[in-house]
């Protein structure tokens, strides 16, 4: 191995990276890391309890109480890891990993399972850590995210299962600009075909109908949870977007709506439903992708031949199902969801597994299909920049996890997104150059200039 190691910094002699190298093989460089797959770890420490390892990696009592206050996690400090959610345990391995020595913070993938609270709350965090003076490096497809946090991006391409290249550094603010537009300007070097427009919706909205489904004071109840929804509605060619926490109870509302549980109140629904649910399976099913389709709609082929292609599902078409990855899965089910005739879409976090890309060609996908065919659907996810285009209007989910979960009216999307950052205290502005949202330095200017006019989203 040491060879090995020798040979690397001898092949990157004379750059940057050397000077890295070297000092990574010296040991002269401690890395704190946060892997993609949180799951290894549960192998390692699965017995252990979240306090235990929180104890041991702090300097005094007082600093261990600020961070369960500061990551809401006293009520699971007690919980061995094995216990834990996804999203707990994604939030425990940021915040062990964070509190590691290190001089380098090296976080892969770290929205995944986490609500939209959480990852603006955890870009916060860690936007403070690097005005402390830290260095850090992510990984995510969370664009707004990146765009928070990043002083500079490597724009990796390349061709999947093939080979992949890290681009040379770019400042952030352009670098997901040239990202986005597919041209990466400095390698004089095309990644994509088609340039990616996220700041002008594709559609104007004037042409919103009649109502497709409304509700009135639903009630529902379940084992130690409630929730509750006044009124509201989704209209024809009209996107309604779905914020809030994990547990507050949206897929339960989904649900209802898609007629899967019981509830009181009202809901009327003369339309037909079609509906992807946040979990699900694969891995008993032996059909073929081609056959999975077809069970949604047999002409598949004739009407969205061009969005297989554009979606990446024509190459798998003989695929078995249960052989898909999870991003491949999510994909293939979003998509026969979306062929399906019907006049109400309910797709409950249909981006989670997905790259930038992905996400945003499926993005385009929904709003065709409701827009193109006057259809209706209600979106439920916890990218910012995702929801915020594909949404023509947006729910907020308020309450108490795990406990009560109130459903607003769909508003528009401005207002939904400064309700919730007002909760959060944080205030979020779109970037002058590449129109992402991006988090305000705390008491900042800008910061302090949007909270005293009660814009905490422009
Ligand atoms: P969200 O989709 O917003 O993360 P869910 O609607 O899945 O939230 O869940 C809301 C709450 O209801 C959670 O506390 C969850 O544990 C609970 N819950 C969900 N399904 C059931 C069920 N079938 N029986 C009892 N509790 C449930
Ligand atoms: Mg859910």
């Amino acid at each position: 191995k040491s060879l090995d190691e020798k040979e690397i910094i001898k092949r990157f002699r004379g750059s940057e990276l050397q000077k890295y190298f070297e000092r990574l093989h010296y040991k002269d460089i401690k890395i704190s890391y946060k892997p993609q797959n949180i799951y290894v770890f549960v192998k390692l420490y699965g017995e252990k309890k979240v306090i235990e390892i929180l104890e041991s990696l702090v300097k005094s009592k007082e600093e261990l109480s600020n961070i369960l206050k500061e990551f809401n996690i006293e009520n699971i400090a007690e919980r061995k890891i094995k216990e834990l959610s996804g999203g707990e345990l994604q939030k425990i391995l940021f915040i062990i990993t964070s509190l590691k020595e290190h001089d380098l913070l090296l976080i892969d993938e770290v929205t995944n399972y986490l609500d939209i609270y959480e990852r603006v709350k955890i870009s916060s965090h860690l936007l403070e850590m690097k005005e402390k003076g830290d260095t850090i490096v992510i990984i995510d497809h969370d664009l707004s995210f990146i765009n928070s946090l990043a002083d500079i991006v490597h724009v990796v391409y390349g061709v999947q299962k093939a080979y992949g290249v890290f681009s040379s550094p770019i400042g952030a603010s352009d670098g997901i600009n040239q990202y986005l537009s597919g041209f990466i300007r400095k390698e004089n070097l095309k990644i994509r075909d088609k340039a990616i427009k996220l700041d002008v919706k594709p559609y104007t909205d004037k042409k919103i109908g009649k109502d497709i489904v409304s509700w009135k004071k639903v009630y529902i109840k379940l084992d130690g949870f409630e929730l509750m929804a006044d009124e509201g509605s989704i209209r024809e060619r009209e996107i309604v977007g779905v914020i809030g926490r994990n547990g507050i109870g949206k897929s339960t509302f989904a649900k209802a709506l898609a007629g899967e549980i019981k509830y009181e109140g009202e809901i009327s629904k003369e339309c037909s439903i079609s509906y992807k649910p946040q979990y699900f399976d694969f891995s008993d099913l032996e059909i073929t992708v081609h056959e999975f389709i077809s069970r949604f709609n047999p002409e598949y082929k004739k009407d969205y031949n061009e969005y297989l292609v554009r979606l990446g599902l024509a190459d798998l078409l003989d695929h078995r199902v249960n052989s898909l990855s999870g991003g491949e899965a999510q994909t293939l089910y979003c998509f026969s969801v979306l062929v399906k005739d019907a006049d109400l879409y309910i797709l409950d976090e249909p981006f989670a597994f997905l790259d930038i890309e992905q996400r945003i060609n499926m993005a385009k996908f929904i709003r065709d299909i409701i827009k193109l065919k006057d259809k209706a659907a209600l979106v439920i996810d916890h990218d910012v920049v995702l929801v915020d285009y594909v949404s023509d209007s947006i729910i907020v989910f308020e309450g108490e996890p795990g406990k009560k979960g109130v459903v607003n009216k769909p508003v528009e999307n401005k207002i939904a997104f400064n309700k919730f950052l007002e909760t959060l205290d944080i205030t979020m502005r779109r970037d002058e150059k590449n129109r992402i949202p991006k988090i305000n330095k705390k008491d900042s200017y800008l910061d302090r200039l949007q909270k005293e006019r009660k814009e905490f989203y422009t």
